[in-house]
């Protein structure tokens, strides 16, 4: 019989559930497995499906899926949690949450107007892309500016040359996956210092046409309908050059979005990341957090932490519905 895994505003409107949650990436579904498993009536609400995942090409190093395309362990995430009977309601996002008036339950409003209720909540929202804030980013954005070295790359093939900012996996794995299709790819990184694994700097560095340009900034983009150039400023010596560039792929990493957690009466640290304990327990009684956007393991935010996270918290929710006799 076919699965029917995505449910519609009726099947969630006014509806109460054991566990709510709130993003769809490997710490969401795999919060929603492990709830299942709890016997827990569990509804994921996702934006996009895949979180993170769906900006990386392939994953190596998600224990026991070697060399996977990252859309299908994306998939597996999702199907397995379809498997147990968790239905997805999929396009809209949660706006705010919060206690109903007995203090038994949260009720969750969403962006498209839908309201619903929780005894528990697990927040797995992840994180939003950095920016640079340099002239010409924003009104460059999708005329060369990217932020998505694995989507746009292809749009590249044949070009002569293009930068990827940043220092990390995401810049590295993208200035790779560039070198195939781009004559030329300059990386510039603001220190000398690269936070991407030894494994995406080492065949970085065996790559002829990649030109690491350390301790500089980009301070400008500019060009005419499309993007001409970008101007790249040496933090040490401080000279500056023009170079002329198809792209700009601006990989420097992921920030929380503070504004909605702290709107939602969660407590976040100085960067904005949710703070849990241990057990992936908020400062909220009922709602947990889970991947990306906690403030759990910082520098280090792999899928394999996330979907861990992601079955602690439904395990804490589980015992905070049987202590409150919420079950
Ligand atoms: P990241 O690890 O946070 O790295 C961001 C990089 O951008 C850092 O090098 C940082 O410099 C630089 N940066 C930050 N703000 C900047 C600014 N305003 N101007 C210039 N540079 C700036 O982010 P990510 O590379 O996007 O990776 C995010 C997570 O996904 C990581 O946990 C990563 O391991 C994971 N990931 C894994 C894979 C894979 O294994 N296949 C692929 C992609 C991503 P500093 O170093 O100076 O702070």
């Amino acid at each position: 019989m076919a699965r029917i895994a995505w449910i519609s505003k009726k099947d969630v409107q006014g509806k109460t559930f054991d566990t709510v949650v709130i993003g769809g990436g490997p710490a969401g579904y795999s919060a929603a497995v492990y709830a299942k498993r709890f016997l827990l009536n569990t509804i994921v609400i996702a934006k996009l499906i895949g979180g993170q995942l769906t900006l990386t090409d392939y994953v190596d190093d998600y224990p026991a899926c070697r060399k996977i395309k990252a859309t299908d362990l994306v998939n597996r995430f999702k199907r397995h949690a379809e498997d147990f009977g968790v239905k997805t309601y999929w396009g809209d996002s949660v706006e705010s949450f919060e206690k109903t008036g007995d203090g038994k339950l949260y009720k969750i409003t969403t962006k498209k107007g839908v309201e619903l209720y929780a005894k528990s909540i697990i927040v797995a929202v992840g994180t939003k892309r950095r920016k640079l804030g340099i002239p010409g980013e924003k009104e460059f954005s999708g005329r060369g500016v990217s932020y998505c070295s694995v989507c746009d790359a292809p749009l590249y093939a044949g070009k002569d040359s293009v930068i990827v900012v940043g220092g990390g996996d995401a810049a590295f794995e993208g200035a790779l996956l560039l070198s195939g299709y781009v004559k030329k790819v300059y990386l510039v990184h603001r220190r000398k210092h690269f936070r991407a694994k030894p494994f995406f700097v080492e065949r970085v560095l065996t790559k002829p046409n990649i030109e690491i340009l350390v301790d500089s900034v980009l301070t400008e983009i500019g060009g005419d309908k499309l993007v001409r150039y970008a101007k790249v400023k040496n933090k040490i010596t401080g000279e500056e050059k023009e170079i002329n560039v198809d792209g700009v792929f601006i990989e420097i990493g992921f920030e929380p979005d503070k504004e909605w957690a702290v709107k939602n009466g969660l407590n976040v640290d100085n960067a904005g990341y949710i703070i849990v304990d241990d057990w992936m327990r908020t400062n909220l009684p009922g709602v947990f957090a889970a991947g990306d956007c906690t403030n759990k393991w910082p520098n280090f935010r792999q899928v394999v932490t996330a979907a861990a996270m992601g079955s602690i918290a439904a395990y804490s929710a589980f015992n905070y519905l049987q202590e409150n006799n919420l079950l």
